[in-house]
């Protein structure tokens, strides 16, 4: 007889969960722990084999939300680190060397830029930024010496789609290691290591969570890379609190309807934005005017609630009035939480690649759980305040 996969939602339901190992509480509890008692000897002796040994090691909370990442990723093995950030920077040290070259894409997240221009360049590890579109063109700019090629589809803040297969493949004839950061999809509508990705990292703390009340990062790996990011997670001693996992397996059990709810508001918000004559282009790849409409049709089952727009030119005081205003629409750093967050952005600054002159304001959404139409008023009424 054949086992079909269980659907994702039925995943996001039951992995991590074993309610007969916890006197049958539907959730793995908390367990706080640092000292894990061995009953003899011998077990003592034979304790590099046991799962649990030690707090920072894992416990059965963290284990619980491992286990649920690989469920939702589809991976072989994962590891949760203590915030998106660190999830990056776990990996991009695991094949650092001397030496070594890394490309990464120019739509990259800005801390993941960061800790190449800023860390591995101090160890003689250099990084070349990529064109995010030129997918199978990405062989020209591979190396003897590259090791690395990250990926992050959509891109942070201008929403380039990746033709991910394409460049994997590429790595694959070279023998080099391909990472993708995945927070945008939060693992639901594109399941990269399927498509022959060797780790997929997120911030677990957008998505995964989803209340905007805890950072995490999560990275899935196939495993022959498992090992060698696993040696430096303990060197470095990457742990999470039982509690903040247990948080991320409370957030993940709701993933299915709340990504629904994030994909119908967002499209719908994007479709009015792009008929407002303030507004000179919507970033949303799930809008056919999109340049990577047909890569996000054929990569991901749907669209989360971040993307971007591009504003007509207007002065700074107009663009503070707008802003402003807004109570539904909250300003601040992050997203996937369920309230909605408007931000300003620039991402002109740090491209080298390629250029970012749109013509006007960027600016990025987040979409929340709150009633589209109620969104689309407050955004109307903001675009109105740009006139005096
Ligand atoms: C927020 C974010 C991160 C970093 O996550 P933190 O948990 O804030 O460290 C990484 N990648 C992307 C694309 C993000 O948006």
């Amino acid at each position: 007889m054949t086992i079909k996969t269980p659907g994702l939602d039925t995943r996001v339901t039951h992995c991590g969960r074993a309610p007969a190992q916890h006197f049958g509480a539907v959730n793995t509890p908390v367990y706080r722990a640092s000292t894990i008692l061995f009953p003899n000897l011998a077990a003592l002796e034979a304790k590099e084999s046991a799962r649990l040994r030690y707090g920072r090691r894992g416990t059965p909370t963290t284990h619980a939300l491992e286990d649920a990442i690989c469920a939702l990723e589809g991976s072989d093995r994962a590891l949760v680190a203590p915030s998106g950030v660190n999830a990056i920077s776990t990996v991009l040290m695991a094949f650092a060397e001397p030496g070594a070259h890394f490309l990464v894409t120019d739509s990259s997240y800005g801390p993941t830029r960061k800790f190449c221009e800023h860390t591995l360049r101090k160890f003689g590890i250099e990084t070349t930024y990529y064109d995010p579109t030129l997918g199978a063109g990405i062989e020209s700019l591979i190396r003897p010496e590259t090791r690395l090629i990250w990926m992050e589809s959509p891109g942070s803040q201008t929403f380039e789609v990746q033709d991910v297969a394409a460049i994997t493949e590429a790595a694959r004839r070279h023998g080099i290691t391909t990472v993708i950061d995945n927070t945008w999809s939060g693992g639901y509508f594109f399941q990269p290591i399927t498509q022959g990705v060797d780790i997929s990292i997120q911030a677990g703390t957008k998505y995964i969570s989803g209340h905007s009340d805890l950072m995490l990062g999560t990275i899935a790996c196939q495993a022959p890379v498992y090992e060698r990011l696993r040696e430096t997670y303990l060197r470095f001693g990457v742990c999470v609190g039982a509690d903040d996992a247990y948080l991320a397996l409370r957030g993940l059990r709701t993933m299915g309807v709340r990504m629904r709810h994030h994909h119908s508001s967002g499209i719908r918000v994007a479709n009015w934005l792009a008929e407002q004559p303030e507004v000179l282009q919507v970033l949303h790849p799930a809008l056919p005017s999109h340049p990577g409409h047909a890569l996000w049709k054929q990569y991901f089952t749907g669209a989360s609630g971040l993307f971007g727009f591009v504003m007509k030119p207007v002065d700074h005081d107009a663009l503070a009035r707008m802003f402003d205003g807004f109570t539904l629409f909250g300003m601040g750093s992050s997203w996937g939480g369920f309230e909605s967050l408007i931000v300003p952005s620039n991402p002109a600054v740090y491209r080298t690649a390629t250029t970012w002159a749109p013509g006007g304001q960027t600016v990025r959404l987040h979409i929340g759980l709150e009633d589209p139409e109620d969104l689309i008023d407050e955004l109307r009424k903001g675009l109105d305040r740009l006139r005096p």
